[in-house]
């Protein structure tokens, strides 16, 4: 394969991405196959170039640089799936729109991606942050992963338990981080299962709708109705919802620094009596990070130049229109400060950061 017949020079990355800012890949291929993949990987490799594989651009904050290497979109596609017995058993290429899988599934009355639906991104993504919403989460669902060992150029499997999860992370964000290219999932959905309604704010949003026994489209459809409300749709209609979704991942804290944060704020004047905390299993404690970003100071609706929060949501760092990356890490960092600064905690940015290292 001449892998230079599917280069492209100085293409634009904002475009390809929900925040909608950054500059130019030096070089940028879609790929659609493995070989593809394995194509560009050797070619940038030859070439001595940084390498970085991107999928839906949903969760990538790129420099006003830009990438000075080889950009692969990963865009392998198909679906395939064996529905017998009790469980359908799927297989979807990587570069899958995550969504339209989320909605053939529930048109199938397969349960276990229901509470996951309107969440941006491609397939590929789901694995890595164990993406989660709504009382779902990847990790309870997939089977494997087929992935392109960057370290070795071989396509290895990996079954749920060698994928590490954990809260919104697994071993691709962690130990094996930027080493695994994910190239398909397969997930196995309950067949005829019913909808998971474990949320408090998806309960309560089915009961002011008065909808006692949910099915599978109906939860869909209110968890989308919830997310819309957030602007956590992505829609050109909606200005708030050009953001990465929440730019900061909920801390888990131990009892400790928990109390500490408690403290110390409420020495500072701030009203921290219910201050949230979901206790894990592990004793630890999760608390919002919406909650800390607003009682720290910065509402919902907050403007910093061309960046600001989502007027619906605290957690999102949204692009007002003419936004560079500059101004939206100004703005991180203003967030990250003051959260620091009340309740001696650092948040951790969610978004990958594409050409920001010194290249
Ligand atoms: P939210 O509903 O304001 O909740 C904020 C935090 O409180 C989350 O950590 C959530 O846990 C926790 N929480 C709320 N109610 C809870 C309960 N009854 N029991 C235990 N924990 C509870 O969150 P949001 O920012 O609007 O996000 C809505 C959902 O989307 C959340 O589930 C969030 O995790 C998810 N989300 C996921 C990603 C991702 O996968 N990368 C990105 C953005 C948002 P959980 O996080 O465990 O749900």
């Amino acid at each position: 394969m001449d892998f230079e017949e599917f280069l492209s020079e100085g293409v634009p990355l904002g475009p390809m991405t929900s925040l909608r800012v950054g500059g130019p890949a030096r070089y940028f291929a879609d790929v659609s196959t493995v070989d593809e993949l394995r194509a560009g990987v050797h070619w940038a490799r030859t070439k001595g170039m940084p390498l970085f594989v991107l999928g839906g651009g949903s969760n990538v904050v790129i420099a006003d640089e830009g990438f000075a290497g080889l950009v692969l979109r990963n865009s392998i596609k198909g679906v395939k799936f064996d529905a017998g017995g009790d469980v359908a058993t799927i297989d979807a290429g990587a570069g899958e729109d995550w969504d339209s899988l989320v909605e053939m599934t529930v048109e199938h009355g397969w349960a276990g991606f229901e509470c996951l639906s309107g969440i941006p991104g491609r397939v590929g993504a789901t694995p890595v942050q164990n993406v989660g919403a709504y009382g779902q989460e990847t990790s309870e669902t997939l089977l494997s992963v087929e992935a392109f060992d960057l370290n070795t150029g071989e396509t290895v499997q990996m079954d749920r338990a060698e994928c590490e999860f954990g809260y919104r992370t697994s071993r691709f964000k962690t130990r094996d981080k930027n080493r695994f290219v994910i190239t398909s999932v397969r997930y196995g959905l309950r067949i005829n299962g019913d909808p998971a309604i474990k949320y408090a704010e998806l309960e309560r949003h089915l009961k002011e709708k008065n909808i006692a026994s949910p099915s599978l489209s109906q939860t869909r459809n209110a968890v989308i109705e919830i997310r819309r409300n957030k602007s956590m749709v992505i829609d050109v209609s909606d200005p708030d919802s050009q953001s990465a979704g929440s730019f900061f991942v909920n801390p888990v804290l131990s009892s400790e620094q928990f109390s500490e944060a408690r403290e110390r704020a409420s020495h500072q004047g701030v009203i921290v009596s219910a201050m949230p905390g979901y206790p894990q299993r592990d004793g630890n404690i999760k608390v919002p990070a919406a909650w800390l970003i607003e009682r720290a100071g910065i509402p919902r609706g907050f403007v910093l130049g061309n960046a600001g929060t989502s007027s619906r949501h605290a957690l999102a760092i949204i692009n007002r229109g003419s936004a560079n990356a500059r101004d939206l890490i100004e703005l991180m960092e203003l967030i990250r400060n003051r959260v620091r600064e009340v309740f001696g905690v650092t948040l951790v940015p969610e978004p990958v950061f594409v050409g920001f290292e010194k290249q």
